[in-house]
């Protein structure tokens, strides 16, 4: 199933789940459990991320066919441009295409938040080129990130709004970074809206899971975290289940937020933590969804 078909068909706002290939023997066990407590839930499709810097691509692939073949999961198969030749992505394309996956998000790629290292420039520069070799050569159902408040390394909103906007043109959705207040999301939806671009975007939510991580994750995606929400947090440093409790309460409210707004659904960074996506998930769907319906 393609995203632009589960999205144009939906009779509810999408549920949808970012999830990370398991590096170990330990971490395979969480995602397992993860995905077994996921199961009992309506979710839309799971996007898998990818390691630009080599050491995890197999597994990304292997998360992706696992989830198709095995789980009925929808699966979007994150795919970046950086250090990779075209002829990697031939072979990576060609080898979803095989296995009958649909999606792709194509993006250019960053460092992993723990490494300091540059990424080597690949073949084709931006995630643009990389969505439309998915699209024209693979006939993918492409997604593209959308950057709240333009990527950090664009000179203005407006430039990066400009080539978010062209990179649409070729790509069917687009899944924002995440964000602290619907403000944000709004202006970037205001900003495609004004270049006359119709297509889905899909807000991400991430429930901050301590201040650290989050203050670096912010950091890099060129998020501003409000005052507001960081003294929120702040009150739960040394009580993590507290913490936990807040920061899931904080992307509750984003999320009904933007779906009262008309958002098409939202895409929760999950982390691969499954008791925070479930609260989300039961806060806005509960056991039937009586939410505002989106347009
Ligand atoms: P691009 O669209 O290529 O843009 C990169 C920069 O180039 C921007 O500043 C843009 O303004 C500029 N630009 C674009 N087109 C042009 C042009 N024609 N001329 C000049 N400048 C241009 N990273 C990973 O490594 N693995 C993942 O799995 C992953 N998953 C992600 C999922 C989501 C939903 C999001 C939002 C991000 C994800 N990222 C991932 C991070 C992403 O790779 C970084 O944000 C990266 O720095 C930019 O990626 P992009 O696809 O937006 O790049």
């Amino acid at each position: 199933m393609r995203v632009d078909e589960l999205i144009a068909n939906r009779r509810r706002p999408l549920f949808s789940v970012e999830l990370w290939p398991p590096r170990s023997a330990a971490s395979e066990e969480r995602l397992k459990g993860a995905l077994d407590e996921l199961s009992h839930y309506a979710l839309d499709f799971a996007s898998i991320t990818y390691g630009a810097g080599g050491s995890t691509r197999e597994f990304t692939h292997e998360l992706v066919v696992h989830l198709h073949r095995n789980f009925g999961l929808v699966p979007v198969a994150h795919l970046v441009t950086a250090a990779h030749s075209r002829a990697d992505l031939e072979h990576i394309l060609a080898r979803y295409a095989a296995e009958g996956i649909e999606n792709v998000l194509a993006l250019r790629g960053d460092p992993p938040l723990d490494s300091a290292a540059e990424l080597a420039a690949g073949d084709l520069k931006y995630a643009i080129d990389l969505a439309r070799l998915a699209s024209g050569s693979y006939g993918m159902c492409v997604g593209v990130a959308a950057h709240p408040e333009g990527h950090p390394e664009a000179t203005s909103f407006e430039t990066d709004m400009d080539f978010l906007a062209a990179k649409l043109e070729v790509a069917d959705f687009a899944i924002s970074q995440f964000f602290y207040t619907a403000d944000q999301f709004f202006r970037l939806r205001d900003a495609l809206d004004k270049r006359g671009v119709a297509k889905p975007l899909i807000p991400g939510i991430m429930a901050p899971t301590s201040l650290s991580t989050l203050r670096r994750m912010a950091e890099l995606s060129g998020t501003t975290i409000p005052d507001g929400t960081v003294a929120r947090l702040s009150r739960y440093e040394g009580d993590p289940a507290g913490f936990i409790a807040e920061g899931t309460q904080i992307a509750i409210e984003l999320a009904s937020q933007v779906l009262e707004a008309g958002a098409v659904g939202i895409h929760v960074y999950t982390m691969n933590q499954a008791k925070t996506t479930i609260a989300i998930y039961e806060a806005l769907y509960g056991n039937s969804w009586t939410g505002v319906a989106s347009t």
